[in-house]
């Protein structure tokens, strides 16, 4: 977090400013949240710039606050209904969600989306290319990384994790494209393997329909979205909305980066972004 908006956080948190704010959109509005990799433990010995936003330790904390604020929905209420809440959604399908945060979910007793990345699942050491481009700042070559670290940080998911996740109650088995591009660059061939190919393959893999998308590093274009309705999806998330006209297609979402209370309290207290209103599917 930018060291001004800390502040600014930090002040609002103190005179009781956001944390007013978040309760009063937990009691109408909904807000769907986008993370990713969970780590066991930070490792000092390495920059944290390599290292996956949430520990363990963070993941608890952030749960606990959001807990104490909001009700976390499940994606058919998310959807369906206008019941108020957030949705919480993983992207990239790292081995760390199913090593490390699915005990913690179970352990909160709360639903959450895993957007999950083919290549990751077809090969866990196949990283996505921003994993590549991070690692080898630090260790010049993938196979330098060590085994644990390599485990704990950047590999994907194997199959049998994504069939153990796409058949426990907690978690849902969304679509985040077949090799992570920037949807709005690919020819339309690349375009439609990369979502109805995806969708395909997730399904064939985990043995369960895969209906829900959500746009790498959040890119997307009317091109784009079109695929994503022709694919039969049910919903797409992105990050920010363009507000082409298809609110279920492009839902947008609340990165969150930190366990810091007032760092969550302002992300959710609408100031940094509106709450949705309304059944997203009756859009
Ligand atoms: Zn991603």
């Amino acid at each position: 977090m930018p060291d001004l908006r800390g502040k600014i956080g930090q002040i609002l948190c103190k005179l009781g400013i956001t944390p007013a704010l978040a309760r009063r959109v937990a009691h109408h509005g909904r807000f769907a949240l986008v993370m990713h990799g969970v780590s066991p433990a930070f490792d000092s010995s390495l920059p944290s710039s390599v290292q996956p936003h949430h520990t363990a330790q963070e993941m608890r904390l952030t749960l606990s606050w959001l807990k104490q604020y909001f009700t976390i929905l499940t994606p058919d209420q998310f959807l369906n209904t206008d019941h108020p809440g957030v949705l919480l959604t993983f992207d990239d399908g790292f081995a760390n969600n199913v090593d490390v945060l699915l005990p913690i979910l179970e352990e909160f007793d709360v639903p959450a989306v895993f957007f999950v990345t083919v290549q990751h699942v077809l090969n866990p050491r196949d990283w996505l290319p921003a994993t590549r481009r991070l690692v080898e700042q630090v260790w010049r070559k993938t196979e330098n990384v060590p085994e644990t670290t390599a485990r704990n940080f950047f590999d994907g998911m194997t199959v049998e994790q994504l069939q153990t996740c796409a058949h426990h109650p907690l978690i849902t088995i969304g679509s985040h494209t077949i090799s992570h591009p920037f949807l709005s660059e690919c020819s339309l061939p690349e375009m439609e393997n990369e979502i109805s190919g995806s969708k395909r393959q997730l399904e064939e893999l985990a043995g369960k329909p895969v209906d829900l998308f959500a746009y790498p590093t959040g890119d997307y274009d009317e091109r784009v979205l079109l695929q994503v309705q022709r694919a039969g999806y049910r919903a797409a998330f992105a990050v920010d909305s363009l507000k082409l006209g298809a609110l279920r297609f492009e839902i947008p979402r609340v990165g969150l980066y930190s366990s810091d209370p007032p760092y969550l309290g302002l992300k959710l207290s609408g100031l940094h972004r509106p709450p949705l209103y309304g059944k997203i599917l009756s859009y």
